[in-house]
This record gives structure tokens, C-alpha cells and sequence, in this order.
């Protein structure tokens, strides 16, 4: 699975759906904005204590570096994603572990890059998000997790909890970065399939009473925000 194909054939099944006069806007709206998630907590990858997590980490941030190759500090860790493929994970997980392999779930693609974006200097948080899907994409999930032996408690109805990052970009802007799809989310928001129905920014820190800016919307921190 299939986010990036998801992505691309994200026109075609638009316009197929709208012909078949459905919405992808979840069935029944979710009680909350956090929903079953509210008190989920971030996906933190495990360390051994020992030699094997450390070189794996310091591998990582000279690896992100060298991929930047000079570039700008705020382009996305695109890489990551070709370096593991989104899919199911089974957690605990260590360091060591997690850089070599090669289907993670969203969870190590926000830990990574997580790590990726500090070491580069940015200031960067722990972001959760609920995603609208179709219960067609649903069931295809379901059926890899449950294959892959591991928890689909991520998936509830055509909804979606997905884990990525929020990148400071200016005095209190901030960037969404899918790890597992690879791109920054369009904060113009749209209502249709893999969009965005909710986000937490987890960001345990005094500054930034107001919260953060997103597009043209302030968004409270480690609070559920709707989108
Ligand atoms: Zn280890
Ligand atoms: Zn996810």
C-alpha cells in the first residue's frame, strides 16, 4: 500500500465517484475531532542501549545530510520513503531495526524524520492526523495489516489515524510533513479522499501560546484540531 498510488489515482477515482454521485466525506462524522485516537499516543521508536541503535541513528543523520546534498534544510526527507516503504510495522521497534527495514509504518517514518529535521537544526514536532479514505481502502488495509499480523487499530470506518511531523518554517509557521507519502500536506484543505480531517501537533514546549499557523489557520497545540 499504496499512498503514493493512492495519490495518483486520486483524480480518476474522483471524478469516477462523483459520477456515481457518492462523497468520500465520512459516513458519520466523527464525535470528535481526535475521534477513537484522542488519547493516542505518538509512535516513539525503542533504543537498546547499545552500540547497534546508536550507529543506526547516526547513520540516519549522516545519510539525510548527504541526501540534502547542500540543498535547502526545509526539502522534505523524500528519501525516506525509498529507503522503506510504507506498510505494516510491527512495535515495539528499536533503531536499529527500524533504518534497516523495509516496510515501516507512518509511526517510523515520523520517528526518523523526526530525528532528521532536529539534526538539521529545524524546530520540528510530533504531528497526528485522521485522514478520510474510502471504506474500499479500508478493507485493502485491513486485509495487509491483518496479513502482516499486526494491530489495525489505526483504522476506524472510511477514517484514518496517521502519524507525520510539523516543521516550523517561520516566527510561528509551520509545514505538515507525510513521511510516508512523501510530501508536505496542502494546507488549502480539501474534503475528499486522504485528506486531512483532524491533526494534533504534539509540541510539549512553552513557547507558542497562540499555537501555530497552517495556511491561514492557527492551530492550538496537542489539542485535535478539525480541520
Ligand atoms: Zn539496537
Ligand atoms: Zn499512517
Amino acid at each position: 500500500m499504496y499512498l503514493v498510488e493512492d495519490k495518483a489515482k486520486r483524480a480518476d477515482v474522483r471524478t469516477s465517484e462523483q459520477l456515481a454521485g457518492e462523497g468520500f466525506m465520512l459516513a458519520t462524522p466523527i464525535a470528535s475531532p481526535g475521534g477513537k485516537w484522542e488519547h493516542f499516543p505518538n509512535s516513539h521508536i525503542s533504543h537498546h542501549g547499545k552500540a547497534c541503535c546508536d550507529i543506526a541513528h547516526e547513520w540516519l543523520i549522516a545519510y539525510d545530510f548527504a541526501q540534502l546534498n547542500g540543498g535547502d534544510i526545509l526539502s522534505g526527507p523524500r528519501w525516506m520513503r525509498e529507503h522503506s516503504a510504507w506498510g505494516p510495522s510491527a512495535w515495539p521497534i528499536h533503531w536499529c531495526e527500524a533504518v534497516d527495514a523495509k516496510i515501516v509504518d507512518c509511526g517510523v517514518h515520523a520517528a526518523i524524520a523526526q530525528e532528521a529535521f532536529v539534526a538539521r537544526g529545524l524546530r520540528a514536532f510530533r504531528a497526528q492526523f485522521i485522514q478520510r479514505y474510502s471504506a474500499d481502502a479500508a478493507a485493502s488495509w485491513r486485509e495487509s495489516w491483518g496479513k502482516g499480523d499486526v494491530s489495525d487499530h489505526w483504522i476506524d470506518g472510511d477514517a484514518i489515524y496517521h502519524e507525520g511531523n510539523a516543521v516550523v518554517v517561520g516566527d510561528d509557521h509551520v509545514k505538515l510533513w507525510d513521511g510516508s507519502a512523501g510530501w508536505w500536506i496542502n494546507p488549502r484543505g480539501e474534503a475528499g479522499y486522504g485528506s486531512l480531517a483532524a491533526v494534533r501537533i504534539d509540541a510539549r514546549v512553552d513557547s507558542f501560546a497562540t499555537g501555530l499557523l497552517w495556511g491561514n489557520r492557527r492551530i492550538p497545540l496537542n489539542l485535535w484540531v478539525e480541520i
